[in-house]
């Protein structure tokens, strides 16, 4: 079923450019209760805020059709008690291939129940839940900034595992970020995820933007490449399960990406058009609607604009912001946005096919 409803966005393979953001980013609240040093968001936490109500929300998704993804994300989106029924929302009007909920797990049952709920009540659609997870407990809890993350991050994880026994359309993420604060622990990290909590995915992001702690940016590029050999070298041998669709094609994108990331990390030069305001696009709590959340940019404020999105992302201005970013060759090794940027990227479906046959075939 995601196979053939991810087929209808083959054309932008092309195209480039939707009439709306395909792959969409929403911040559904600034509420967190976390503490991250590395989070790139925190100027913008737990802000006095007027979040877009569910009513809005339907008006938002009515204005566009179809939907390969939506990440939901915040602060921690479970915080809001009419969270499920936002992600039902997008569901009924844009049937999106993957629903994808960005989650500290800090209220296990909370998460439980709902994804239990979407499951059931969203037949189809893939979802994918991502946790993260920054070092063993008291490394992770440090960098939180709240005892006893690690071990309600774990128990929702092992709560969700369970769930997917029932419905094999759940894929478990963990996100792991790299930062100067956890450099010296990613192997034995990755490590602990894959042979103790062994999600579906583990997935590995470079610190970004201007974190809490500006320490924290301070990477040492070795470090993150020798882990991500051993990630490479275990998707390969089969290790790491992966996506049920196109799991091995996801797989081979994903360590593209990853490789991508770190020779920006490095070096700061362009590697590809970024799809950021052409494909792929940012609602903020109060619908704010962005190409992304790094560059200084707003296609308008949906509220202020009868929550239209086409006719924001296709007025004067957008074509402008789109304009700016393709000219300056805009250049981040922020993954949200490389990974639709590579994925509808005719220059690099070479090296992915070589890389998704080289997981086929089980070559290191
Ligand atoms: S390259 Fe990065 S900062 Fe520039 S538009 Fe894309 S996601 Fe935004």
């Amino acid at each position: 079923m995601a196979v053939i409803s991810s087929l209808r966005f083959a054309p932008y393979f092309l195209k480039r450019q939707a009439r709306y953001p395909i792959y969409l980013i929403f911040f559904v609240t600034s509420k967190c209760m976390g503490r991250c040093a590395h989070c790139f968001y925190w100027p913008s936490l737990n802000r006095e805020e007027n979040p877009l109500r569910p009513d809005e929300v339907d008006r938002i998704a009515s204005s566009m059709g179809r939907l390969l993804q939506v990440t939901f994300t915040g602060g921690e989106p479970f915080l809001r008690d009419d969270f499920i029924k936002l992600v039902k929302t997008f569901y009924r009007r844009n049937r999106p291939v993957n629903l994808a909920l960005a989650t500290s797990g800090f209220h296990p049952d909370r998460v439980e129940a709902g994804v239990a709920e979407l499951l059931r009540d969203c037949p189809q659609s893939q979802v994918t839940v991502g946790l993260p997870i920054e070092g063993d407990p008291e490394l992770n809890d440090r960098i939180r900034g709240v005892p006893g993350f690690f071990e309600r991050t774990r128990e929702t994880l092992f709560l969700l595992k369970e769930l997917k026994k029932h419905y094999p359309r759940l894929t478990v993420l963990v996100d792991l970020t790299a930062s100067a604060l956890n450099q010296d622990h990613l192997l034995k990290t990755y490590n602990l995820v894959r042979k103790e909590l062994r999600p579906d995915v583990i997935n590995l992001i470079l610190v970004r933007g201007q974190p809490r702690d500006p320490e924290s940016l301070q990477l040492d590029p070795a470090q993150v490449e020798t882990v991500l050999r051993v990630m490479e070298e275990d998707i390969r041998l089969g290790k790491v399960k992966g996506f049920r669709f196109f799991g091995g094609l996801l797989h081979a994108k994903d360590i593209l990406l990853r490789r991508m990331a770190l020779d920006i990390y490095r070096d700061g030069k362009h590697r590809l058009p970024c799809t950021a305001g052409a494909l792929a696009g940012v609602i903020q709590p109060e619908g704010e609607l962005l190409p992304c959340e790094l560059l200084k940019e707003s296609f308008g404020s949906l509220r202020d604009h009868g929550y239209d999105v086409p006719a924001l992302w296709n007025s004067e201005r957008g074509r402008e912001i789109r304009r700016r970013i393709s000219e300056t060759r805009c250049t981040c090794y922020h993954q949200c946005f490389l990974s639709p940027s590579l994925f509808f990227s005719p220059r690099l479906a070479p090296a992915l096919l070589r890389e998704w046959l080289r997981i086929r075939t089980r070559r290191v």
